[in-house]
């Protein structure tokens, strides 16, 4: 049975597919695995585009293992089996009176799969869905469970939680993870339609004074849609009314997780960089240029831009700094490849930090340079893992482990 994830991009043929259905089950998968001298990989919902689950050893799916195990509304924690889909723990929190702080473009993806590549949406104060990781559990790589973070009464600051947070499925599976949340509340979605430039000219602004703010730039056209987030009553005054082509095309105001996810059904292929946050966007202008001169063509989707808040996880692209993404978006139906190579290298001109479930180039060599705690992470690998089941080819050439 072959497995292929969401774009198409990947496909491979594992041993086999097991879908356990609680931790001592996936204990009993890990330990056969390393009496086979066989390798395992974790996926959630398949929504990455890089080979991180390929193996020919034993996927493990965690659909099985979902939904909302308890939750502190005072406190603001809430503690969810791996498995559990982003679009159903919105649902499920909001019985507790409960929402995650922030979601990406969609709810697709499993809780545990979001935050192992760093998953974020969009907000100068809001971090990835990651650093809402305050602990957890996981399976090693000796089959034993981990706990991490509140669950093992270490502190925020603990260096197991802090590489736990963004893992690739790496240093273990998760058998369930505990979040910070934040009081249920409703958005204002404000979607508007604009010339590039009046966004090239009010970014600074528009940043500062949205809760979420993004927006994507139209090559064909140099039109941009601004995406605005807010909670009602607090939404700026300034929109861009009364500009050459604007137009408000949507407005909605409901429950958070209903309002910032979207639906996707064409699929695409993505490449998205994590770059130092600049107002200026000179690095999006970069871009921009060089699509106009030399993409414009044969480009058929859009730019996108967005912020995060920094954090603290080892591996997470937003770490240490303000930070800035621009994402290009190709359909899978058209060439993507010499597109995606040739703008990648401005992304490494303004230290860029690639998402790890999305199409890049880099390896441990560059990489390493990017992440403060790279060997940090890659020595409590090794302890958790000592015998790299969880690595396959793919991950060990981005880690720079020997195979
Ligand atoms: C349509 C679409 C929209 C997207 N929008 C955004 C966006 O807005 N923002 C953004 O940042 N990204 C976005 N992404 C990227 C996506 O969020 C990430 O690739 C995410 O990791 C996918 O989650 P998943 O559940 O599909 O996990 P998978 O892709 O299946 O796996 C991702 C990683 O998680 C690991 N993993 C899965 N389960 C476990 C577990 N139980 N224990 C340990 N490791 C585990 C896997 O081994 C793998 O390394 C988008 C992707 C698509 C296709």
């Amino acid at each position: 049975m072959s497995y292929t994830n969401w774009s198409g991009s990947v496909s491979f043929t594992p041993g086999e597919i097991a879908r356990p259905r609680n931790t001592s089950q996936v204990a009993r998968l890990v330990k056969k695995a390393r009496a086979r001298d066989s390798t395992l990989r974790p996926v959630g919902s398949g929504h990455s585009s890089m080979p991180i689950f390929v193996t020919d050893g034993t996927v493990v799916s965690l659909e099985r293992m979902s939904g909302l195990m308890a939750a502190d509304a005072d406190a603001g924690w809430a503690r969810v089996r791996p498995g559990t889909g982003l679009r159903d723990l919105g649902e499920q929190l909001a019985q507790y009176g409960l929402a995650m702080e922030n979601l990406g473009d969609v709810d697709y993806q499993s809780i545990a799969g979001a935050v192992s590549t760093g998953t974020h949406g969009s907000g100068m104060t809001l971090g990835n869905l990651s650093s809402t990781v305050i602990g957890g559990t996981l399976v090693n790589g000796l089959g034993e469970e981990v706990a991490f973070g509140v669950d093992a009464s270490q502190g925020e600051q603990h260096d197991l939680l802090r590489a736990a947070q963004v893992s690739l499925g790496a240093l273990g599976i998760f058998t369930s993870l505990t979040l910070r949340v934040e009081e249920a509340h409703h958005l204002h979605r404000q979607n508007w339609i604009t010339h590039i430039d009046w966004v090239l000219e009010n970014y600074a602004e528009l940043v500062e004074s949205n809760r979420s703010m993004d927006f994507y730039w139209y090559p064909r056209s140099d039109l941009a849609q601004i995406r605005m987030l807010n909670k009602p009553g607090e939404e700026p005054v300034l929109t861009p009314e009364g500009q050459p082509h604007s137009r408000l095309k949507t407005e909605t105001v409901g429950p958070n997780y209903q309002i910032i996810p979207n639906d996707r059904h064409l699929p695409f292929e993505e490449m998205e960089y994590m770059l130092p946050f600049d107002q200026e966007l000179t690095a999006f202008r970069q871009v921009r240029e060089r699509i106009k001169a030399k993409h414009r063509a044969q480009v058929g989707w859009r730019v996108l831009v967005r912020t995060i808040a920094p954090d603290q996880a080892m591996l997470s692209n937003a770490q240490g700094r303000p930070t800035m993404t621009i994402a290009l978006l190709q359909n899978t139906t058209l060439p993507y490849q010499e597109y995606f190579e040739d703008i990648e290298p401005i992304y490494w001109e303004f230290g860029g930090r690639p998402h790890w479930g999305k199409k890049h180039r880099l390896t441990a060599y560059e990489l390493a340079r990017l992440y403060p705690d790279w060997d940090g992470f890659r020595r409590i690998r090794r302890q958790l893992d000592p015998d790299s089941i969880f690595m396959n080819d793919y991950l060990h050439e981005l880690l720079g482990e020997e195979s």
